[in-house]
């Protein structure tokens, strides 16, 4: 991912897209088809999710399996390592090199509570665990992708209070044990996320590493998901975004989604241009739904340049091969 990200223009936008395996034939069908269309407005990378555990192991890995090696895609797979073994952690990387995946997002997941209550954590109790793991066991075979909470972490376990400062020097932590990029939850508080990135920056342990930092954006479909999806994750909405959807239109999800995507556009927007366009990249998390994802890309005046580019090279592929 790094490598791919260093090969574009200084200037040159990206996106990305996360996606988790469906519980069923059907819905993995679905998927499928899907993938194969947004794979064509050029995301520069994808990322699959991984059940807390292990417990989506096989189907995790099936579905990153067929993005790298069915769909051509660079793809991360996450990993979680709290509250497993070392076993699946070695087979998952394993199956992931000898199938030609080279990114991991290296996450700590979320302990049991029979696991929490017990601090019957394993070998590893922290991401920065699993870094280190990697780093050891594949050298640098695998680039490393790492979270990060604009908002700050919420630890049911250890402390549920929330605080960027708190978590900083663990963030370091983890990007100074061999993390190359920071991937973040989703917020809708642009102000959390450019102090979080400049708080980042500052950082004198982080020894000048210009580290990429993309930002996570979820598009809004549903109010009631929406709803649902900012409290799991602990993001808080401004009053500015809540304000946009009136009663009368929550239960309409077109308007919903409408506004949904203009919001999530000036988000993109204003990143960019108060980082001057040094946050170039945007992770959504696609909920595995393709209209949003879709309109934003389309319509972003950032990221709609990726779009147009993609088209002129599948073109020139068809005009080659016509040739
Ligand atoms: P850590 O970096 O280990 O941090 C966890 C907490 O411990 C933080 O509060 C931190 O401040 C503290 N901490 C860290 N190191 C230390 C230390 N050395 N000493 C003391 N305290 C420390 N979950 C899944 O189950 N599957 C997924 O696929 C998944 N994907 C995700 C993708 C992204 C982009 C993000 C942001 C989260 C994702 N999660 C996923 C959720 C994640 O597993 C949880 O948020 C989890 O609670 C924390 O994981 P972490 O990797 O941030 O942990």
């Amino acid at each position: 991912i790094t490598d791919k990200i260093n090969q574009l223009s200084a200037d040159e936008p990206f996106f990305s897209f996360e996606f988790f395996p469906p519980k069923t034939e059907h819905g993995t069908r679905n998927l499928y088809a899907r993938l194969g269309r947004m794979s064509l407005m050029g995301p520069l990378f994808v990322t699959v999710t991984w059940g807390a555990g292990g417990t989506t192991a096989e189907k995790s890995l099936g579905l990153a399996i067929t993005c790298q090696k069915e769909l051509g895609l660079t793809t991360c797979l996450h990993l979680t390592c709290t509250n497993t073994t070392r076993e699946v952690i070695d087979e998952a990387l394993h199956a992931a090199k000898a199938n030609g995946i080279r990114n991991i997002l290296a996450l700590r997941g979320d302990p049991s509570r029979e696991a929490s209550a017990s601090h019957g954590l394993g070998e590893f109790e922290h991401a920065v665990d699993l870094v280190k793991y990697i780093r050891k066991q594949y050298g640098n075979y695998f680039c490393i992708g790492v979270a990060g909470y604009p908002e700050g972490h919420a630890d049911g376990f250890y402390d549920a209070s929330q605080n960027p400062k708190k978590d900083m020097p663990f963030l370091v932590e983890k990007i100074n044990a061999g993390a190359d990029f920071v991937l973040t939850q989703l917020f809708f508080d642009v102000d959390s996320f450019l102090s979080f990135n400049k708080l980042l920056r500052s950082q004198p342990d982080l020894r000048n590493k210009d580290i990429t930092v993309i930002p996570g954006l979820m598009p809004i479909n549903n109010y009631g998901v929406f709803q649902r999806a900012t409290k799991l994750s602990h993001a808080s909405i401004p009053d500015s975004v809540l304000d946009r959807f009136d009663e009368e239109i929550q239960n309409d999800d077109d308007k919903v989604k409408e506004i949904g995507v203009s919001l999530i556009n000036e988000m993109i927007k204003e990143i960019y241009e108060k980082t001057d366009g040094k946050i170039k990249g945007f992770h959504f998390y696609t909920l595995n739904l393709e209209k949003s994802i879709a309109q934003i890309v389309n319509q972003s005046p950032i990221l709609s340049k990726v779009v147009e580019k993609k088209e002129k090279e599948l073109e020139q592929c068809v005009s080659d091969s016509s040739d």
